[in-house]
This record gives structure tokens, sequence and C-alpha cells, in this order.
């Protein structure tokens, strides 16, 4: 296995003799599952993008953006971030030998991304205030300060990110939609681009939270709200080019409630063994309630790891079940788990 710069780096602004800082991201499974098709009417599988290093696809920019930043001589990398930008900035500058600082909105990311962040020795900083506001404090330091922005503002995040694209089209051949979740817009944003550059045009359907849905508003959403975390944003940098993505390959930007989001996200783990975070499950969820036109081969990015949201998790899972140290009740408690 390689990483993802090595593996495309005749499409990617790289040269030979470039520095890369790689975890071996990318060549994510891409998982067919058979129950979701059968609910759909349609083929569907699943990228596993949680599978990257720090557990999301943000691992495929970050391999990009810091061996620039690298290239570029920066000495401290920063970003605003809802969780999973800031745990692999953490862990790519831990990697480079290089300082990594990450603002954070105050209460509202997940313990494993916060857990992540520290551990790599990231100075977190928690701010009184959301992700956009975060973003746009950050970009003014970075305009007065030697400091690198790694944001999906930098263009080398997009470029990693269309990797996945390569690798879907590597994989199905053609493929007719895609499903993906939307926060800052980046993500569907390199997507379109990769499969541009492959001649590809697949319908983009991308899925924001009911509460943070600005696309979908068509306007900026002051305080967005959605137990989503990593897509709780208001105002999307890449705003204009994802809705050209969506207009150009025909395909749609729609809003999930929260309730729709959680369930999707508990029936893929029961459904089809696949336990990726909140945010990711929008992809399904939009799927599920919007459908993807007539595409009979549909691809669903699921972004991020479920092992990121364990509160989460244990609030929408079912209960342990408390036994005795007895051979009676030890069996009546594993027999149980047929009923
Ligand atoms: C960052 C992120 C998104 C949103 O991607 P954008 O590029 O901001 O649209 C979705 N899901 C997860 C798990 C993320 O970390």
């Amino acid at each position: 296995m390689t990483g993802l710069i090595e593996r495309y780096r005749d499409r990617l602004p790289f040269a030979d003799d470039d520095p890369v800082v790689s975890l071996q991201e990318g060549s994510t499974p891409l998982v067919h599952a058979p129950r979701l098709s059968e609910r759909v009417g349609a083929e569907v599988w699943l990228k596993i993008e949680g599978a990257n290093p720090t557990g999301s696809f943000k691992d495929r920019g970050m391999t990009c953006a810091v061996s620039d930043a690298v290239r570029n001589g920066a000495e401290v990398v920063v970003c605003a971030s809802t969780g999973n930008t800031a745990a692999s900035l953490a862990a790519y500058a831990a990697r480079a030998g290089i300082g990594g600082a990450v603002l954070v909105p105050e209460g509202k990311i997940a313990t494993g991304k916060l857990a992540q962040s520290l551990m790599h020795g990231a100075r977190v900083i928690s701010l009184r205030g959301n992700f956009d506001e975060a973003l746009a404090l950050v970009r003014q330091v970075c305009d007065r300060q030697p400091v690198a922005l790694v944001n999906s503002v930098n263009p080398f995040r997009l470029e990693g990110q269309k990797t996945a694209a390569f690798e879907l089209v590597e994989e199905l051949g053609e493929l007719d939609a895609l499903c993906i979740p939307v926060g800052n817009a980046g993500n569907v944003t390199a997507y379109w681009k990769g499969f541009q550059e492959l001649g590809h045009a697949p319908a983009c359907f991308g899925f924001q939270a009911a509460g943070a849905a600005p696309l979908v508003a068509g306007h900026p959403i002051e305080k967005p709200e959605t137990v989503a975390s990593a897509i709780r944003i208001g105002n999307p940098a890449r705003w204009e080019e994802a809705m050209n993505a969506f207009t150009a390959s025909r395909g749609q930007v729609r809003a999930v409630t929260d309730a729709q989001i959680l369930d999707a996200y508990r029936w893929l783990a029961r459904n089809e063994g696949v336990f990726c975070e909140p945010a990711s499950a929008a992809s399904v969820a939009g799927l599920l309630v919007h459908g993807a036109g007539e595409a009979r081969r549909i691809a669903c990015v699921l972004t991020g790891n479920g092992i990121k949201d364990p509160q989460t998790a244990l609030e929408q899972a079912g209960a342990v079940v408390p036994c005795e140290p007895v051979l009676g009740a030890v069996e009546d408690a594993i027999l149980g788990a047929a009923a």
C-alpha cells in the first residue's frame, strides 16, 4: 500500500522530489450494501472513508495540504474545524514534525476527535462561537502571521480529496450517482473535480442537516444546529463551487432531519455492519428519503468512523445486559440474543 500522493502523483501538483507527509491514507474499502440496495431498488455501494488513518476523509486533503506547507517551509499549520479536520491536522503535523493549532467550537466537537487532536499534540483552542466564526477568524490570522491555513479553502485539500473519485471510477467503472453529506462543501467540490478530470459525470446528490442547510435555503444560517456535528456549518466556504457541481451533474442538494440521519445511522450499523458517524449517515438518509433520480448504480460516501462519536452512539444504541457470574444466568442472558 502507498499513500495517495505516491499513488496519484501524475494527477496531483507534486513533483518527484517534493517532500511527502503521509500516513498511507486513501485506498479505502468500497463495500457493496445488499440490504440497502434492496430497500432502494438500485445497486448501492458504501465508500468507507472512516478507514483512513485518522478515521475520516480529511486525511486525503491533509496529506496534500501539509506536504505543500512543508514544501513552503511552514512551521505551523492551523485550521478551524468541527472536529475531523482538527484530528487530521494534528496527526499530519505530528508526522511532519511541525506545530499544529486548531480552533474548534466550544462543546460541539465529538469526544474521539478531541482526544485525537490532543493526543497528537496540537494546540486545541476552544472558541466560544461556531465553526463559521472560527473559520473567519483563522483566515484573518493567516493573513497576519506566518502560519499556513489547511482548511478546505486551501486548494491542496481539494486536490487530495478528489482522489476518492478516482478510486470510485477505478473500482466501479460507470456510476450513475454519488450521495454525499455536505458541510463546508469542500468534499463534494473535490469529488466533482475528480470525476471531471476522468471525463465522468455521475449525478451528485448532496445532503445537509435540516438545521444547518444553507445551500438548500439559499442563504447562510446564522445559528446552525444538528446532532451531526461534522456538518454543523451555516456558511459553506465552497458554496458556489458546490452549487455548480449539483447543477452541472444534474444532481441536487436536499435536507434531511436529525431524526432521519439517526435512523440511517442506526440502520447501517445493524443491517450492513458499517458504523459511521452521524454526519456520514446523512448520505444514506438522503438516499432513503429523497432517492437519487433514476440512478441504477450509486455510491454513498461514509465520510467518518462511528467510533469518533461514542456519546451519540451510546445514546442511540441498546442498553447492556447486567448479569450475575452464574452459569444459568449467563446462559439466559446469551440466549436472549435470539429473541
Ligand atoms: C468534514 C466532514 C463532512 C463535510 O465535508 P465538507 O467538505 O465540509 O462538505 C462530512 N462528514 C464528516 C464526517 C466530516 O468530517
